[in-house]
């Protein structure tokens, strides 16, 4: 019998069709894993590097087949809904509540795939892509599982398919040297200068990050396209604003995407029974949009908001 030495890696989720994740029609693939800890995270059920489970609580019977089939003692029953503490969920091999919910009010996010069963997937989508277009590895953050990642970024490049992925940064600087030979385009998360204020609201300092930006620059010959979200009340102030244009110029590399941030993962905190950490942050005017626009480009740098950004 032949055996499957193909690496598997950890998603949860993979879409196709994307238009805003680099050139062409793409499929982006989502891994689970991040390595820092967002408040306005849009994806906090891929930050977790674990299958997890996804609680609605409109569709809970409060029957309690899940706290009986918990081998964890890990879900509690309470007057209006189940508590999960997550933290036991993390050696958990089975998802035995899942099985046990007779509503589909608990389901797994995240679940393992090799790399040929997610390259014929992708496959699959080959004819929607057009002349320029390809795959995006996007989460969570996708440099977490450095050998997955590496090994099908290298099959996807051996076979012609145009490859970027969306990295955050925070990721040793050998796991960027596994990718770069088989990447054609990075976009890189920035989202605060000051090492304290980032820490404050990602949970990690930003010296690792600027560090491999750094790198980036002299190791990199693709396209680099900085991601910042402004967020209000965070990181708009002019003077941070500045100072991160100031950076990103010193890298040589002269694009910026700004995202406005958005309320989008409310509904997904929610289903991580965890409270919605970024509540107090306001979505940003097109005005405070246009003006951190403009600060960008009086540094010479290229900043283009949202989905205007030409592949
Ligand atoms: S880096 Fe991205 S995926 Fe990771 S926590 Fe922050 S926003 Fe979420
Ligand atoms: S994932 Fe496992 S440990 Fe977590 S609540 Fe479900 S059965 Fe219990």
């Amino acid at each position: 019998m032949a055996i499957n030495t193909s690496p598997s890696g950890l998603l949860f989720d993979i879409q196709g069709f994307s238009v805003h994740d680099g050139p062409g029609c793409r499929s982006v693939v989502f891994l689970k894993g991040c390595s820092l800890n967002c408040q306005w995270c849009a994806n906090p059920e891929g930050i977790l590097p674990v299958p997890t489970p996804l609680y609605s609580v409109s569709r809970c019977l409060l029957e309690g087949d899940c706290v009986t089939a918990c081998p964890s003692n890990a879900i509690h029953l309470h007057p209006h809904s189940i508590h999960i503490n997550y933290s036991l969920c993390a050696s958990c091999p089975i998802s035995a509540c899942i099985h046990a919910c007779p509503t589909n009010a608990l389901k797994v996010c995240g679940y393992q795939q090799t790399i040929d069963e997610l390259y014929s997937k992708i496959q699959r989508d080959r004819n929607f892509w057009g002349d320029n277009g390809g795959v995006t590895l996007s989460g969570g953050e996708p440099l977490m599982q450095i050998e997955f990642t590496s090994s099908l970024l290298k099959k996807c490049y051996d076979a012609c398919i145009h490859t970027a992925i969306e990295t955050c940064g925070q990721v040793p600087w050998r796991h960027f040297e596994a990718v770069l030979p088989y990447l054609d385009w990075i976009f890189f998360d920035l989202k605060h200068i000051n090492p304290d204020l980032h820490k404050l609201a990602t949970g990690s300092g930003n010296r690792g990050i600027l560090d491999n930006a750094k790198q980036l620059a002299h190791a990199f010959k693709g396209r680099i396209i900085y991601r910042i979200p402004l967020i209000p009340g965070f990181n708009d102030k002019p003077g941070n604003l500045h100072d991160m244009a100031e950076f990103i110029r010193s890298t040589g590399h002269h694009e910026i995407n700004l995202l406005p941030l958005h309320h989008w993962g409310r509904e997904k905190y929610a289903k991580l029974q965890s409270p919605y950490p970024a509540d107090h942050y306001t979505v940003p005017t097109k005005k405070q949009l246009q003006e951190a626009q403009s600060i960008f480009n009086s540094h010479q740098l290229k900043c283009y908001i949202g989905s205007d950004t030409p592949f």
